[in-house]
């Protein structure tokens, strides 16, 4: 439904563009994903605030900010494809990096898709992406994991690495990474030689890239800097 005063320019298509954010360093953003934040109607994002933060930084002129979060009733997404279908250009991003990776936007990229909406992509950072490139381990193939099941499936799954042939990569917040590490550890323990890279508070001020094995693991555990955001890359099983 559009809203009583919305004027749609008639010359103008349907869009739904993807925009990826920064994952931590402004100057991290692309000058496509400035150009389309600007052109867009409105964007969809997660945290309204945060959304509107980057837009100041980056001197875009205030607009509407629709907020959609991965608990969004399903019937927030229909409406935002009718406003597409309507005509306007819609963008989609997330507090950081590429919406939809471990972040909402799923809902609405497949409604949109079967809908048959235009739809863009602006590609650009990630947080899983970073960690990988600067790990040092074989990443031709990897496995991504998201955020680790919290209970049910976490000790199946940890189990099931101990025979991944791909590097590893997954998501884990400062107040679990050391659990994470210590259950890692004792999980892959007959492979005391196989690497482990602790990425933390990438492209910030305050980025550290610790590279360890499994041996070493439980040390580099307790050592880490619990503060910020973390990705954990495990190599090949050995
Ligand atoms: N959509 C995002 C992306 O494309 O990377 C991921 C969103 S997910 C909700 C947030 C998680 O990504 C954090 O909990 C952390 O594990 C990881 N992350 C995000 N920014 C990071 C950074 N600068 N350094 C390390 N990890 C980061």
């Amino acid at each position: 439904m559009l809203r009583k005063h919305r004027r749609i320019d008639q010359n103008k298509e349907e869009m739904l563009s993807i925009v990826a954010t920064p994952i931590g360093n402004l100057g991290d953003i692309t000058r496509r994903a400035i150009e389309v934040l600007t052109r867009a109607d409105a964007i969809v994002c997660e945290d309204t605030r945060v959304t509107g933060n980057l837009l100041k930084q980056l001197a875009i002129p205030k607009k509407e900010l629709i907020s959609l979060h991965g608990y969004s009733k399903p019937e927030k997404a229909d409406f935002l494809v009718t406003r597409l279908r309507n005509g306007e250009h819609l963008a989609l991003a997330s507090d950081a990096g590429t919406p939809g990776i471990s972040d909402p936007g799923y809902a609405l990229v497949s409604r949109a898709r079967a809908a048959g909406i235009k739809i863009e992509v602006v590609p650009g950072p990630s947080a899983f992406l970073a960690a990988l490139s600067i790990s040092g381990l074989p990443i031709n193939q990897f496995l991504y994991l998201g955020f680790l099941p919290l209970k049910k499936g976490r000790q199946t799954l940890l189990q099931s690495l101990k025979n991944e042939e791909r590097t590893i990569v997954f998501y884990e917040s400062v107040h679990r990474i050391e659990r994470t590490l210590q259950e890692l550890a004792a999980q892959l323990e007959s492979q005391p030689e196989r690497r482990v890279v602790i990425a933390r508070e990438l492209t910030k001020l305050h980025e550290e890239v610790i590279s360890t094995t499994v041996k070493d693991l439980p040390e580099a555990a307790k050592n880490v800097t619990k503060k910020g955001e973390f990705v954990v890359v495990i190599g090949p099983k050995q």
